[in-house]
């Protein structure tokens, strides 16, 4: 399901064109438009799916999917060796600001520790 208020959504259906630097069946991989690192992708499932909590029960292989996802976009943008940080933000404590799940790939210099 697809919700038609949802900036991500929207990038996916093809509403709000931006390059996809990588597409499978199940997501897309977009350059974060405010990057925290000189790689940071962000790996979006086309299914509308707010947090991971949703998963219980089912659904699981749309992570599996993302997981591979983020990996192909890791080894494509030459980071796969030097190291890299996988990100998923959940609801508010964590900051949270676009409520459709997606999963961030941050690399290409040392990371800062995680708060
Ligand atoms: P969150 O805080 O929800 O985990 O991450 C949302 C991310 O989406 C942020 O890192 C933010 O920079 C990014 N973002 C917000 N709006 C856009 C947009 O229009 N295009 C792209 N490519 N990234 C966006
Ligand atoms: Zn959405």
């Amino acid at each position: 399901m697809l919700d038609p208020e949802c900036l991500f959504c929207e990038i996916g259906n093809g509403k709000i064109q931006v390059d996809f630097v990588d597409r499978t069946e199940d997501c897309f991989v977009i350059k974060d438009i405010n990057p925290a690192a000189p790689v940071h992708l962000l790996v979006i499932p086309f299914e509308h799916v707010t947090y991971i909590d949703e998963f219980v029960g089912g659904n699981r292989e749309i992570m599996s999917s993302m997981f591979g996802a983020a990996t192909e976009s890791a080894k494509k943008a030459g980071i796969l060796d030097s190291g890299y940080r996988l990100v998923i933000n959940q609801k508010g404590h964590a900051g949270q600001q676009i409520e459709h799940l997606h999963l961030h790939v941050l690399g290409g210099a040392k990371l800062g520790t995680m708060a």
